[in-house]
């Protein structure tokens, strides 16, 4: 068995190492004996994301995300829309999921016209939300906490197609004021979830890889790993930010 995980824009979008997710990634399936290809495709890259199992997209400030406009339109934008809809995994980071929405308005008024992959829009507002915060997934998703780092200024709402992907039980998540942290449609996960978030939310990083694996080769059963230590670094934060372990 093997993955092949694309980090897409990994030159212009990857802020408060987002990019250890790919890392954690290929770990967490390397010690489970199953390969993995990792391809970086920045500004300019001309590779096919078509046989790619899952996508990672970092965040980034405002002005990395208007510079990769005119690259996301020159067909980036269609190729990932066809992917989300043929059920390709994707995590999204704050910028990046951003991204995948169909407008991100800035502050002062600049607007970027996005993918429309997600039904979702994001304005920004003048006081950026930032801190440590959790949130806990959904049922549907096993109802796992999630503990990271978030910085942003956009306040996105969610339109009718997409769902949540969990509740805030600290922080602000998607506006600071529905109780909303992210969103999930097919296989796709986004939300504002920087730290890197998968190292110490491993439980997630696994549902990533079997939704990825399920995809490619039917149902798949991960091995149980030792996550003693990544456990122990997410109870803590949970503890820290007041939530329940
Ligand atoms: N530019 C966006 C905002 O501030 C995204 C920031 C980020 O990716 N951290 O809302």
């Amino acid at each position: 068995m093997k993955l092949k995980i694309c980090h897409l824009y990994p030159d212009v979008l990857n802020l408060y190492g987002d990019g250890g997710n790919i890392r954690c990634l290929t770990q967490r399936l390397r010690w489970r004996g199953i390969d993995s290809e990792v391809v970086k495709m920045p500004i300019g890259s001309g590779e096919s994301l078509v046989d790619c199992d899952l996508v990672f997209i970092g965040g980034g400030q405002d002005f990395e995300q208007q510079v990769l406009l005119d690259d996301l339109h020159r067909g980036r934008d269609r190729e990932l829309r066809a992917a989300v809809e043929d059920g390709m995994t994707v995590l999204a980071i704050c910028g990046g999921y951003q991204m995948l929405g169909n407008y991100y308005e800035t502050h002062d008024g600049q607007r970027c016209d996005f993918i429309g992959a997600l039904d979702l829009y994001t304005v920004g507002a003048k006081k950026r939300m930032i801190g440590n915060y959790l949130f806990r997934c959904d049922e549907s998703l096993g109802g796992m906490t999630v503990v990271g780092f978030e910085n942003h200024s956009g306040k996105t709402r969610l339109g009718s197609g997409v769902a949540p992907l969990g509740t805030v039980i600290r922080g602000f998540g998607n506006n600071g004021e529905d109780g909303t942290e992210g969103a999930r449609y097919k296989n796709v996960f986004g939300c504002y979830c920087h730290g890197p978030m998968l190292p110490k939310n491993p439980a997630f990083a696994d549902l990533l890889l079997s939704t990825a694996l399920a995809r490619r080769y039917g149902a798949a059963e991960l091995a149980p790993l030792d996550d003693a230590l990544e456990r122990m670094a997410h109870d803590q934060m949970v503890k820290r930010l007041g939530g329940d372990v």
